[in-house]
């Protein structure tokens, strides 16, 4: 008997990590797989480390066009890829792998990409050259948006962590524009930033508050938080009631997706406030 043939079998992609029932990414994927009336799935798939390789291995041959790769297997996926995009490379991470047609696999980082798109579709007069920028954190969200700065041509970038050493690693690894701040002096770094981002998980449900002034922050600072549940951080609230400019942290996850969703679906995504809502669950 022949094998049957399918002509045209729905695309696949879908979120990688453990556990991973937390994750955003199914809701934001499935939004836009429908808006464009997509034949595809945006699946969950929970993998432990000791599954992980031999579980990535095996979604080409199910179909898989692609995953994104969360927590905890960003960094492991860096030495799993074939090749690597030279973001990826420079933040040490991947959270977007393509399978590609010869068989192999392709890794890329698009934190960064969705931090600065989010920047300026939420303050478009924000210009990242306009005077020193303030990074607080130098956990994985902090790499990517230290490169993104950088990248955009900040010329002095503060870096301040609860521990020195991790925030040293990171300016021994991007050069001297980035400066070691203290974090108990974090609240004088904010005197002249022109753009101040928490890249800590500080504010989060469940967490304490960031406990840092901003009352030297000049008035035309851009102040945004990475948390986004609660979308308004105490960080933020603190920043309106100065009267800076406030981009919450879902605009950077919902635009991270772009670039994987178009490289699976072959169709460019827009991020709108239907989206944002739709991954708000309102
Ligand atoms: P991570 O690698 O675990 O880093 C956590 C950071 O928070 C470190 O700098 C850590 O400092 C700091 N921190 C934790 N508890 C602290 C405390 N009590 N006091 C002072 N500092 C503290 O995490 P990550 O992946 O970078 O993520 C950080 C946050 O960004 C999370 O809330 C995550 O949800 C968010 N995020 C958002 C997006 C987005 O699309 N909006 C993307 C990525 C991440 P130490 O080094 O001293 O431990």
């Amino acid at each position: 008997m022949s094998e049957v043939k399918e002509d045209k079998p729905p695309l696949l992609a879908g979120v990688v990590g453990f556990p991973i029932g937390h994750s955003r990414s199914p809701l934001l994927h499935g939004y836009w797989l429908k808006r464009y009336g997509i034949n595809g799935f945006y699946i969950p798939l929970s993998l432990s480390t000791a599954d992980f390789v031999a579980g990535i291995r095996s979604l080409p041959r199910l179909g898989f066009k692609g995953v994104n790769v969360t927590i905890p297997h960003k960094v492991s996926m860096l030495g799993l890829a074939d090749s690597v995009s030279d973001r990826a490379a420079l933040i040490g991470a991947v959270n977007t792998v393509t399978f590609k047609e010869d068989g192999s696999i392709r890794g890329d980082n698009t934190d960064g990409y969705g931090f600065i798109q989010n920047m300026r579709q939420h303050a478009p007069n924000w210009d990242p050259r306009s005077g020193p920028a303030l990074v607080l954190g130098a956990g994985g969200a902090a790499r990517a948006v230290i490169s993104a700065l950088l990248g955009e041509g900040v010329t002095e970038l503060r870096l301040a962590n609860r521990t020195r050493q991790r925030a040293q690693i990171l300016a021994d690894q991007f050069g001297a524009k980035v400066q070691v701040i203290d974090w108990n002096r974090a609240t004088d770094a904010v005197d002249g930033a022109m753009t101040i981002v928490n890249t800590t998980s500080l504010g989060m449900q469940g967490q304490p508050e960031l406990n840092i002034s901003l009352d030297l922050a000049p008035k035309a600072a851009t102040v945004t938080d990475l948390v986004y549940a609660p979308l308004v951080t105490p960080f933020l609230e603190q920043a309106s009631a100065l009267g800076l400019k406030v981009v919450d942290g879902l605009g950077m996850l919902l635009h991270q997706g772009v670039p994987g969703f178009e490289m699976w679906f072959d169709q460019r995504p827009e991020v709108d406030e239907g989206l944002r809502m739709a991954v708000l669950g309102k």
